[in-house]
């Protein structure tokens, strides 16, 4: 079973979302009525790893800001940037995953208030009239599509953004679960983009994820129906051989897909705020990862060092306009 238990907040559990969302869990999860998420999130640290035996589910409300500026070179230059919080914590677990230290809980926790969230995300778009183009981001806090198929949020998200033209909306996952995409008629503002490593890293550092297969299948899959698709390779980690990985990843995708198709390629190299790394240490000590050439910069940063972090990424851009991808659509992400 997916989830120990359920837990929901007492005011909302009437609502027909939080009806519809408790009708697609198993019925022997256990269900357990709470006054707020805020109480019961986090409030006692649960080890990261607990997600293994015991991670529940929380149905709550959201209060105050649900629409945020995303950080500085999140996405294409040019374009405000912005997140949405729908939802808190993920089911996969990546080694190098930034949410190990964020919260004080794995627990998930989705938030049904869409209303909110809709009026947001418009309110955003309005402050942006003179703009040609505004970008939102999902799955900030978690995985875009891994459990779409219980929050039934692409739905939503089709709605929303079928009426805001100028806006573009980003669907970042590792998940294979796209059956609710595959239903759903494309829309040329709503960007499915996969997070995407050479298959041997992926097997090393992304667990329970989609495998490396599965991910070039889907992104075939969705090309094919006519959904617009992005690539975030990122984490780039480094091994002596990093580069014939990358273009055997090239191969393997151009052989799929029609690579000029692609919306864009963010490249980024991993990186770990202090917090990430000690958590890093705690949950995975034998991980690859403690091999790395890390330096800790004057934020406390675990990183390459700058000139070899730049020539990562150069590499694998020169790779990416050696399959003639215009430049135009590849960029560094969170790299200043
Ligand atoms: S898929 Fe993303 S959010 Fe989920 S564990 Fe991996 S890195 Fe974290």
């Amino acid at each position: 079973m997916l989830f120990s238990s359920v837990l929901v907040e007492k005011n909302i559990a009437d609502e027909k979302l939080v009806k519809d969302i408790l009708s697609r869990l198993p019925d022997s999860t256990e269900k357990i009525e709470i006054e707020s998420f805020e109480k019961v999130f986090g409030a006692v640290k649960k080890p990261y790893l607990q997600k293994r035996e015991n991670l529940n589910l929380i149905l709550a409300h959201k209060k105050g800001k649900l629409v945020k500026q995303a950080p500085d070179a999140y996405g294409l230059e040019g374009s405000p940037h912005y997140y949405f919080v729908h939802a808190y914590n993920c089911i996969y677990e990546c080694e190098y995953c930034y949410l190990q230290g964020y919260f004080n809980s794995p627990d998930i926790v989705i938030f049904t208030n869409r209303d909110e969230i809709q009026n947001q995300i418009i309110e955003t778009y309005n402050n942006h009239k003179n703009e040609n183009e505004i970008w939102f981001h999902a799955g900030e806090f978690s995985d875009s599509l891994a459990l779409s198929h219980i929050t039934q949020e692409c739905e939503f998200y089709w709605q929303v953004f079928s009426k805001l033209p100028k806006a573009k909306l980003e669907l970042r996952t590792k998940s294979a679960n796209i059956k609710a995409l595959k239903k759903l008629k494309p829309q040329s503002n709503v960007i499915v983009s996969y997070s995407l490593s050479p298959e041997f890293q992926l097997k090393s550092y992304d667990r329970k994820t989609a495998t490396y297969k599965q991910r070039i299948k889907c992104i075939k899959e969705l090309s094919d129906l006519g959904h617009p698709v992005g690539l975030h390779l990122d984490p780039i980690i480094y091994t002596p051989d990093f580069k014939q990985h990358y273009e055997q990843l090239f191969e393997d995708l151009k052989v799929n897909i029609n690579l000029q198709k692609l919306c864009y390629i963010s490249l980024g190299v991993v990186r770990f705020s202090k917090d990430v790394y000690a958590q890093l240490e705690k949950n995975y000590p034998t991980s690859n990862l403690h091999q790395q050439n890390f330096t800790t910069g004057f934020d406390q940063k675990k990183r390459y060092s700058r000139p070899l972090r730049l020539w990562m990424l150069n590499q694998v851009k020169n790779i990416c306009l050696s399959y003639d991808i215009d430049p135009q659509k590849v960029y560094l992400c969170m790299e200043e």
